[in-house]
């Protein structure tokens, strides 16, 4: 059995990392969603242990100590987290994953995983961004200036993802990300025993 891939979702606060990952969630077979630790309230409707595991500060610094974090982060003033449990139970058992996580821990990833693949959500342009972030309706005006004062940084990095899709429209973003996992799916690297398996007489499937 292939060991899942890791698909790292960054980019800046606002672009829509989030709804491309539920779709691709709900989009693709064997693919699971990492589920971050935080110590930031739960939003309305967020939901303990789909949404993120809430955790107290304490908790969140107990997990640092105890070397429970792939990586993690302290920003936007909350700190969060990916639990190596929340990645290594999905791959282990052959099935993908998808992480949403800001810039810091995407280039983390990216460095503890040379094959993970990481993709940048571009949004259009910065006002369209603002605009997105305000009519989210889920942050302070003093903590949306908070993450829109690290846009520009964030975007700077974009070329270093291994794929950068521009968020115009919700519908496309999440098939152009769906067609690099299809294609990363399929890469021979990952893919070395296949043509030995049809070689030996077994019938396999796509
Ligand atoms: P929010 O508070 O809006 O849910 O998330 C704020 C930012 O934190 C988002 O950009 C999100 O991608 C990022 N984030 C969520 N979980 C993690 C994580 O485990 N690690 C890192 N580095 N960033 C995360």
């Amino acid at each position: 059995m292939r060991k899942g891939i890791v698909f790292v979702i960054s980019g800046p606060s606002g672009a829509g990392k989030g709804t491309v990952a539920k779709g691709i969630v709900d989009t693709l077979d064997n693919i699971g969603f990492s589920i971050s630790a935080t110590n930031r309230a739960p939003r309305v409707g967020e939901v303990e242990g789909k949404s993120y595991y809430f955790v107290s500060n304490e908790r969140f610094d107990e997990m640092i100590k105890n070397d429970e974090f792939l990586e993690y982060v302290d920003k936007y003033k909350n700190k969060y987290g990916t639990p190596k449990s929340s990645v290594y139970d999905l791959i282990d058992r052959g099935k993908d994953v998808i992480l949403d996580v800001e810039t810091i821990g995407a280039a983390n990833i990216k460095k503890a995983m040379p094959d993970a693949v990481s993709i940048f959500i571009l949004p259009p342009s910065l006002s369209i961004l603002k605009q997105r972030l305000i009519n989210r309706g889920t942050e302070t005006p003093e903590l949306v200036e908070i993450r829109f004062s690290q846009v520009c940084d964030e975007i700077a990095c974009a070329h270093e993802y291994d794929y950068i899709v521009v968020n115009v429209d919700k519908e496309k973003c999440l098939r152009a990300v769906v067609s690099i996992i299809e294609a990363e799916r399929r890469k021979g690297s990952r893919n070395e025993e296949l043509p030995g398996l049809v070689l030996s007489g077994d019938t396999i499937s796509d």
